[in-house]
C-alpha cells in the first residue's frame, strides 16, 4: 500500500500552466520530500495527489487503481496541514477523532485507534487538553494523530514545521522521522528547506517551475548533480 504514479499529470490555472506533463513514481513506504524554490509548484503537486485541485490532464494512480478523477475522501490519503487547523474548542481526544466520527468509524474503534495514535506520538497525557494549552510541538502532534487515526496509505505534508521555532522544528523533523520508521507509511514531504529535505528523504524530487530537475537520494544529489541548480539547492560543493 502507498505506492503512488503519476502520468503525464498537467496543471494550469487559467492561462496559466504551472504544472507541465510530469512522471513521478512514489514506492510504497517511501519517504520522498518535494523541494524547490517558493512558487515552483510543491503545494499544488501535493493538492493534485490528495485530489484537492482537479488536474488538467493526465492520470494518478494510487495503490493500483485509477485515482484521478476520486475526492479526497476518496483516496485513503491524508493530508498534514498546519497546527492552526486545530478545533481551539475541542479537547485533543475530540480534535484527533473528528475525522473518524466524520468517516462513520465506530466508537470502539476509534478508541481504540486514538490510544494507538497517543501513544505514537507522546500523546497520551495531554488527550483531555484543548490545543490552547499544549506547546507547538505538541499541537504539530495532534495534527499528525488526526491523520494517523485514518489509517492511510499515505501521509502528505506541505511544510508542516514553517510555524515552528528552529529548535522545535529540529524536534518535530526527528520526530517525524521517528513515525515514519515505526509505521513504514509512504510519506510526501513538501519544503523548501534542504536541511529537511537532505535529513529526512529516501528520495528527494528537486522541482523547477513545476518541471522536475533531478530526483534521487540525498546521497546521490549530492555526489552527482545533474546541474547548478540542484547542486545549489542541496548544498553541493560541485
Ligand atoms: P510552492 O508550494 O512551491 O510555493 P505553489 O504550488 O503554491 O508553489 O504555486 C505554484 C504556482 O502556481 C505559483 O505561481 C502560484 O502563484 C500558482 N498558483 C497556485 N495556486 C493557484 C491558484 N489557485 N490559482 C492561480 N494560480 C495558482
Ligand atoms: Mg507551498
Amino acid at each position: 500500500m502507498g505506492r503512488i504514479t503519476l502520468d503525464k499529470v498537467t496543471k494550469s490555472f487559467g492561462d496559466v500552466n504551472v504544472i507541465p506533463p510530469l512522471d513521478l513514481t512514489i514506492n510504497d513506504g517511501e519517504f520522498v520530500v518535494f523541494v524547490g524554490p517558493s512558487g515552483c509548484g510543491k503545494s499544488t503537486l501535493l493538492r493534485l495527489i490528495a485530489g484537492l485541485e482537479d488536474v488538467s490532464s493526465g492520470q494518478i494512480r494510487i495503490d493500483g487503481e485509477d485515482a484521478t478523477n476520486l475526492p479526497p475522501a476518496k483516496r485513503k490519503l491524508a493530508m498534514v496541514f498546519q497546527s492552526y487547523a486545530l478545533y481551539p474548542h475541542m479537547s485533543v481526544r475530540k480534535n484527533i477523532a473528528f475525522p473518524m466520527k466524520m468517516a462513520g468509524v465506530p466508537e470502539d474503534e476509534q478508541k481504540r485507534r486514538i490510544e494507538g495514535a497517543a501513544k505514537a506520538l507522546n500523546l497520551t497525557d495531554y488527550l483531555d487538553r484543548r490545543p490552547g494549552q499544549l506547546s507547538g510541538g505538541q499541537r504539530q502532534r495532534v495534527a499528525i494523530g488526526r491523520a494517523i487515526v485514518r489509517e492511510p496509505s499515505a501521509f502528505l505534508f506541505d511544510e508542516p514545521l514553517s510555524n515552528l521555532d528552529a529548535a522545535l522544528r529540529v524536534n518535530m523533523r526527528l520526530e517525524i522521522s521517528e513515525l515514519h520508521n515505526q509505521l513504514k507509511t509512504t510519506m510526501i514531504y513538501v519544503t523548501h528547506d534542504q536541511v529537511e529535505a537532505m535529513t529526512m528523504a529516501d528520495k528527494i524530487v528537486v522541482l523547477r517551475a513545476g518541471h522536475i530537475e533531478q530526483v534521487g537520494s540525498p546521497l546521490e544529489l549530492y555526489r552527482e548533480p545533474r546541474n547548478k541548480f540542484v547542486a545549489g539547492f542541496i548544498g553541493s560543493p560541485k
